[in-house]
């Protein structure tokens, strides 16, 4: 599918891995110039090589950065100003979910965890904004279905994501009407995250499918499996196109249909 982001640019956090990369590709195939960052400077230059070859010499940029680094961040909005002189989406990606009960949970990793959740928003958000502004561009926010439904063994992760719900909605009223701002609500999309938590797994005889196959039927997962990174891809590049122009502060679900509220 082509999303028609001809002559646009794009900035994903997190984009050498899972959901970041799958929209980092898209955005590539829908004639965006696309800049990403993470932290492991390997990884993300063995991607930004992989892409290059795939889409074209001069498409991409790649930083290595913590998306919690102030100056680090300004410094890449900087160079996304040099490089490709604006930016019409951002797409605040770049994190990881937390597993722990509030009785596992110590305050030094409820710091953790909100600043993370929050400053991964904040940060790149005030960096790109005025290039956001001049462009009439959008950010999208990934965020979890824990926002709305928690999760007791991810008990700071759940709380810290409805508190980013809250700030997207604000936000989307303070950028108006020059920026749109909407998230989108994951499920469990089969990712760098999940592939830890595999290899992880306590029966080691296990095989990735069984375990994969197990998980969606103790979710619940009404779609029976997990989704694809392309699957939410999908989503975040419908609503940072001009195809979602009059779409802002609104949300879209991507769980297969896990979610029980209504
Ligand atoms: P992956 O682990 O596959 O990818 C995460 C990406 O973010 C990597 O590129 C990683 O690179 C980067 N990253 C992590 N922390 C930072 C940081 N502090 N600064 C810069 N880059 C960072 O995971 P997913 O694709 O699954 O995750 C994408 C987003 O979706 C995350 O925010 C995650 O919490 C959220 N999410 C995912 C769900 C799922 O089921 N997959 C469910 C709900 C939410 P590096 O490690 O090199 O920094």
């Amino acid at each position: 599918m082509h999303y028609g982001y001809d002559g646009r640019v794009a900035v994903v956090t997190g984009g050498s891995s899972g959901i970041g990369l799958a929209t980092t590709r898209l955005l590539l195939a829908s004639g965006a110039n696309v800049a990403i960052c993470a932290r492991n400077e390997e990884r993300l230059q063995k991607v930004a090589s992989e892409l290059t070859a795939e889409f074209g010499e001069g498409r991409v940029l790649a930083k290595a950065l913590n998306v919690l680094d102030e100056a680090d961040v300004q410094a890449f909005a900087v160079d996304v100003q040099d490089r490709f002189g604006r930016c019409d989406l951002l797409v605040n990606n770049a994190g990881q979910g937390r597993v722990s009960t509030f009785a596992e949970t110590s305050d030094e990793d409820w710091r953790a965890e909100y600043e993370l959740k929050v400053f991964s928003q904040v940060r790149p958000v005030r960096a790109f904004k005025a290039m956001l502004t001049e462009a009439n561009g959008s950010i999208v926010v990934v965020n979890s279905l824990l926002a709305y439904q928690p999760e007791a063994h991810m008990v700071c992760t759940s709380s810290a994501r409805a508190g980013v719900q809250n700030l997207a909605k604000s936000l989307s009223v303070e950028l108006a009407p020059k920026v749109r701002v909407n998230s989108i609500l994951l499920g469990l999309v089969d990712s760098g995250q999940w592939q830890r938590r595999f290899e992880a797994r306590e029966d080691k005889s296990q095989s990735r499918e069984d375990w994969y196959a197990d998980l969606a039927s103790k979710k619940r997962i009404p779609l029976g499996r997990l989704g694809q990174p392309e699957e939410a891809a999908a989503a975040i590049c419908f609503l940072g196109s001009p195809a979602a122009s009059y779409i802002t502060g609104a949300q879209i679900e991507v769980s297969g249909g896990v979610s029980r509220h209504i």
